[in-house]
């Protein structure tokens, strides 16, 4: 193995963080709540441009707070995109509800609004759907959306890879019913681990934040009425996402600077397609993706082994989850034809797996990095 390690995505932190932190210590609020809990839920509101948040350890919780709160209940059918982190629909399983998986467009890589029709005709029970902005590139929400409401059934929006994008004007995680951010380690802003849920819906997230702290009735003698979880921020834990959400701004130029580099790098190799990002929209690039053109005898395989030779994390394309040995019951929706009609012998989501994986997308990575994992890739392609 050659060299440091050149990371896919790992924390970028910068000093704020623990005057937050150290400001917690000197007042003794190291607890699951506090100054800096209730601070950065109103910052973080204020950044994307919503009413309510609440904090939560993961956005794993935040998802099944969601759920929980739209009332999805055992045997509920929710859709959810295939193409995903498992994440996004184990808190479906976690209720007994019904996963659908619904298949992808070329254009966004996110859930296909026609498949999506196509699921609602034939379950038109379905009680909730959850929507992914996948490696920061917003959804297609207007088409998503109006569907929806015509079948006047909620919107979650996971917003976990996505914190900073914008669709039309508008951030993601603020335009369905309900939103979830993350904020793992490698995401584009880190707490170590941590989410968000937020609504403009203030009854939702005073919900969630009840939930989240075992739904503890208002009284004194400790009396219950739901069944709770032990799913808040801890007071710590927001004094990192404080200090990070200073630059969040700054790592989103940060990304979208590394896609434009390989997008240019790569320009004269017509086998290399970057993954998209919605023209509607501004995507944050959270990971840069690409996919090798089906005529090529290059695979994703080749190159990330070449890439682990010169010790460079890559990463292969979430496994669609309807190909999950744990999610085999499940149905999954898709119009298999290629925009013009004609019937194709894939799904979209089957073939950007198969064809593509998640570049280094590491803010931290000098030119001389750049160069090492630019020239890696290029060398697999004979250049
Ligand atoms: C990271 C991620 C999650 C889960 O967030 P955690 O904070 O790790 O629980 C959910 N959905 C997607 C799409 C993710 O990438």
């Amino acid at each position: 193995m050659a060299g440091k390690k050149i990371y896919l995505s790992s924390p970028t932190m910068h000093g704020e963080e623990q005057e937050f932190i150290k400001e917690a210590f000197d007042t003794n609020w190291v607890a699951p709540l506090g100054p800096n809990v209730n601070a950065f839920e109103k910052e973080l509101a204020d950044y994307v441009g919503i009413s309510h948040a609440s904090a939560l350890s993961s956005g794993t919780a935040a998802i099944h707070l969601a759920l929980k709160i739209l009332g999805i209940d055992q045997g509920d059918l929710v859709f959810v995109p295939t193409l995903t982190f498992s994440a996004t629909c184990n808190p479906v399983v976690y209720e007994k509800a019904v996963p659908v998986f619904i298949d992808s467009e070329k254009d966004t890589w996110n859930m296909d609004p026609k498949a999506l029709r196509k699921a609602f005709e034939k379950y038109p029970d379905v009680k909730a759907v959850i929507v992914v902005h996948l490696y920061g590139t917003p959804a297609k929400l207007d088409e998503i959306m109006e569907i929806c409401k015509e079948h006047r059934v909620p919107l979650i929006e996971d917003a976990a890879e996505s914190l900073g994008s914008t669709y039309k004007g508008k951030h993601t995680g603020t335009i369905g019913d309900i939103g979830i951010y993350s904020f793992n380690g490698n995401k584009i802003i880190t707490t170590s681990g941590g989410g968000m849920m937020v609504s403009d819906k203030e009854e939702f997230t005073k919900k969630a934040t009840f939930l989240a702290t075992q739904a503890r009735d208002l009284a004194r003698h400790y009396q219950h009425s739901h069944i709770g979880y032990n799913y808040r921020m801890s007071n710590i834990v927001a004094g990192v996402g404080r200090g990070q959400l200073l630059h969040l701004e700054e790592h989103k130029a940060q990304k979208k600077a590394l896609y434009r580099q390989y997008e240019e790098a790569f320009a004269d190799i017509p086998e290399i397609t970057l993954n998209p990002l919605n023209g509607d929209g501004d995507a944050n690039c959270w990971l840069t993706c690409m996919t090798i053109a089906p005529e090529s005898s290059v695979t994703p395989n080749q190159i990330m082994d070449a890439l682990e030779e010169q010790n460079i994390e890559s990463r292969p394309i979430w496994k669609p989850m309807h190909l999950q040995p744990v999610f085999a019951e499940y149905d999954f929706i898709t119009v298999m034809e290629n925009g013009c009609g004609e019937e194709v012998q894939e799904s979209v989501s089957e073939d950007v797996f198969n064809r593509g994986f998640c570049l280094p997308s590491d803010i931290k990575n000098t030119p001389e990095d750049m160069e090492l994992i630019i020239n890696t890739v290029r060398k697999c392609f004979g250049r």
